[in-house]
């Protein structure tokens, strides 16, 4: 009664080989629901790829990486604040290393925990976390441990605004520079620029690079013969053609929503959208459960663990056990099981 991921582990570890070969310096980003994956599983893979530093997005989740049995460094993407108390717990940790993004948290680091491990991140043009390039000359490390700079750039990787910002940052201090989000090519144009050490965090191209490796599936869990105006669900709506109520699993807990409309043109568009749930709509909010050749209708918004669809006609093109493909969002989908084919 799952909603599941089907990884066909060969295929999928091809293209992380791939990425890996690509990228010297390869930082492996293992934060949230591991990209659909799970924490686990990631931090197992990146062990499995002989990988001496991971990276994880918040404190709480070297733990995590650290349970499934990841012994190297890890890399807290997030920056510490003085009111994280999660990330100050780790600064004296040997095997974790610190962002840090505001000139008094470094202050304070260097007084509090002299021998923490660091990363100093310079603002890009994300505009998101960082020093500003005007800041850098102030910046002191003490005794504290730099690991380097850390360049957080948008996805659309500019290359000129990493080279500007890491030559800043590298001719103030001497480390190595840690980014994210340029393509191989700049990446090793960057890496020639420098001359030094440099590192390249990557999620999503790493683990979700090869869509056709991995797909999601859920289950017909029931299926029910209805006509029209026969009632349903907790909205108590009514069908409005004859047809079948499939019940499948897979709802919001693991994160299936019902989409939002792609563009809210009309005025009517935007009341659609903003009305709860409209009951004449039954049967017409697509779902991104696949029967047959395409998308069914949800019959009502998704429950915790299930959908209602609307499937038209005299045949419902499936039966209960069947396992029907599903389009999920990798990043927030939380799968009930990992089938590692
Ligand atoms: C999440 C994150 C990454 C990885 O991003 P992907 O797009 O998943 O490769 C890299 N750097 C930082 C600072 C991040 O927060």
């Amino acid at each position: 009664m799952t909603l599941a991921l089907n990884i066909d582990t060969r295929a999928w570890r091809a293209n992380i080989k791939s990425v890996q070969d690509s990228f010297p310096g390869l930082v492996p980003v293992a934060k949230g629901n591991g990209y659909g994956f799970g924490l686990e599983a990631l931090a197992r893979e990146a062990a499995r790829m002989n990988e001496d530093c991971i990276a994880v997005g918040i404190a709480e989740e070297v733990a995590v990486v650290r349970a499934a049995g990841w012994s190297r460094d890890v890399v807290v993407l997030n920056p510490w604040r003085p009111f994280d108390a999660a990330a100050t717990a780790l600064l004296e940790e040997p095997g974790v290393i610190t962002t840090v993004s505001r000139l008094e948290d470094l202050d304070a680091l260097v007084r509090q925990y002299p021998r923490a491990r660091v990363l100093v991140e310079l603002r890009t043009s994300m505009n998101r976390h960082g020093l500003t390039l005007e800041e850098v000359v102030a910046v002191d490390t003490g005794t504290l441990g730099f690991e380097g700079w850390a360049i957080h750039l948008p996805p659309t990787g500019a290359l000129a605004e990493a080279q500007t910002l890491a030559s800043t940052g590298v001719a103030h201090q001497r480390g190595a520079v840690w980014v994210s989000h340029l393509d191989a090519t700049h990446y090793a144009k960057l890496r020639t620029h420098l001359g030094g050490s440099t590192r390249m965090r990557i999620g999503t191209k790493l683990w979700m690079g090869d869509a056709s490796t991995y797909s999601a599936t859920g289950s017909v869990l029931d299926l029910h013969r209805v006509s029209r105006g026969t009632r349903f669900g907790y909205h108590n709506g009514k069908v409005t053609r004859d047809g079948w109520l499939a019940v499948v699993s897979g709802g919001t807990a693991h994160g299936i929503a019902l989409a939002a409309p792609k563009k809210l043109k009309s005025l009517r568009d935007r009341v659609n959208a903003t009305a709860e749930w409209a009951l004449d709509e039954v049967g017409r909010q697509v779902s991104p459960f696949r029967i047959g050749k395409k998308k069914a209708s949800f019959a009502e918004p998704p429950h915790m663990h299930a959908s209602m669809l609307f499937l038209p006609g005299a045949d419902p093109g499936v039966q209960v056990g069947d396992e029907v493909p599903v389009t999920c969002r990798m990043t927030t989908t939380t799968f009930d099981e990992l089938r590692w084919n």
